[in-house]
Parts: C-alpha cells; structure tokens; sequence
C-alpha cells in the first residue's frame, strides 16, 4: 500500500466524487428514517474537501486528515459532520505518531473511538459504527492478508446491508422506534461508499 501525495489526492478525489455521486441514495434513506438531509449534507462536506484538494494535497498525510476532518465537521451539519469530523481529526492525530501500513488497524480504531466517543454510541444501535466497526474488526483480524482490500470492501457491504432489520437507538432514526426497522442506515450507507471508493483507489493506485 502506497500513499505518496499524488495518491493519497487522487484517493480524496475518488471518495469525494463516489459520496457526492451517491448524495441521492442517501437522501432516501434519510427520508426513510430521519429528516431527508444525509445526502445533501455529505455533498455539502465534500465538495468543500474538493475545493481545498491542493490544500490538502500539499500537507502531510496527518495535516492532510485533519484538514479534511476541520472541513467536514464545518460543512456537513447534523449529527453526521461532527461524527465524519472526528473520525479524520482523529485519525490524522493517530498517524502523526504511527506508521503505514503496519499501524493501519491501530489508527484507524483511534477514528471510530472517536466517533464512539463523539456520538456516545456503540455497535449495534443502527449508525454509521456498525460498518465502521466490522471494518476495524477486519483491518485487525486480517491485517496483512494479500486480499485485506477486497475483505474490507465485502465486510462494508454486508455489515450496511446488516443495519436493515436493526432498531435504531441512537440519532433521528431512533425517535421512529419500531419503524425504523426494515430500512439501511444512512449515515452506514455513506460510510460503506467512502470504505468502498478508498479501497477502489488503493487498488488502482
Ligand atoms: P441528522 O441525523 O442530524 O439529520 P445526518 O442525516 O447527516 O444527520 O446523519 C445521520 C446519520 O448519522 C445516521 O444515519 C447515523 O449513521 C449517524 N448518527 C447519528 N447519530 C449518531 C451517533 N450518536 N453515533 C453514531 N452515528 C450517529
Ligand atoms: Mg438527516
């Protein structure tokens, strides 16, 4: 796994582009079990990461994070930006100290106990940790492993997919109760796209 600069911005532009491309789908999810506002918010976010992608291009790979973090946890609004935000802050402060690949499961916890800390939430109540949290489980049960990539982008997909039977009981969605069953999560709908685009790109790059 290589992250020189001009991967790393080809691979922010690539995540970029897939979330913005997917802002429809995640509106109707949101429809579906909160206010309608996920896509619409997380274009907002990444257009703005777009537009600071020389910025962010130029740093290094900590300060480029973090950037991306400042930027989202400003741009993105509800309860997802600041969750979106801490997790990039939190990993460009845990890389600033570790190093890639060798540390990547390590790192990358540092970014969901942060959103766990963040939005006092675990696995299981239907949000963005149930994909994020079977992907930490993954990066540190199969780290090392020549198809770690292809893994990582399977377990994103399965674990979406997994938070439709489940009851929310953390954010907008949880006020539905009962009703909030049967749907995907939005906020891990756009976690898996983002895992999926990043793993895209590893693999290209
Ligand atoms: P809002 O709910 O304020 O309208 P968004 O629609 O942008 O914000 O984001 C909703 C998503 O945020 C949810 O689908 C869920 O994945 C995530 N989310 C909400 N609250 C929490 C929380 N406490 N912990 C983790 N994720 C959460
Ligand atoms: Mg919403």
């Amino acid at each position: 796994m290589s992250l020189e600069p001009e991967t790393f911005k080809s691979l922010v532009r690539a995540a970029a582009d897939q979330v913005i491309a997917s802002a429809p789908e995640l509106t109707a999810l949101d429809q579906a079990i909160g206010d309608g506002d996920h896509g619409a918010n997380m274009k907002r976010g990444f257009e703005a990461v777009l537009g600071k992608l020389e910025v962010i291009g130029a740093q290094p790979l900590d300060e480029a994070l973090k950037t991306i973090g400042r930027t989202l946890v400003m741009t993105v609004g509800g309860a997802s930006g600041p969750l979106y935000g801490s997790f990039f802050m939190a990993v460009g402060d845990a890389l600033s100290k570790k190093r890639l690949p060798e540390d990547l499961a390590e790192v990358f916890g540092r970014g969901v106990g942060a959103v766990s800390a963040r939005g006092r939430s675990q696995p299981g109540e239907k949000t963005m940790l149930d994909v994020l949290f079977p992907v930490l489980e993954t990066l540190k049960s199969e780290a090392g492993h020549p198809n770690l990539i292809e893994r990582v982008r399977v377990t994103a997909t399965e674990a979406a997919a997994r938070t439709a039977p489940m009851l929310a009981t953390k954010g907008r969605a949880s006020f539905l109760g009962r009703r909030s069953v049967g749907h995907v999560d939005p906020g891990a709908r756009s976690s898996c796209v983002l895992l999926h685009a990043v793993c895209d790109s590893l693999e290209v790059g």
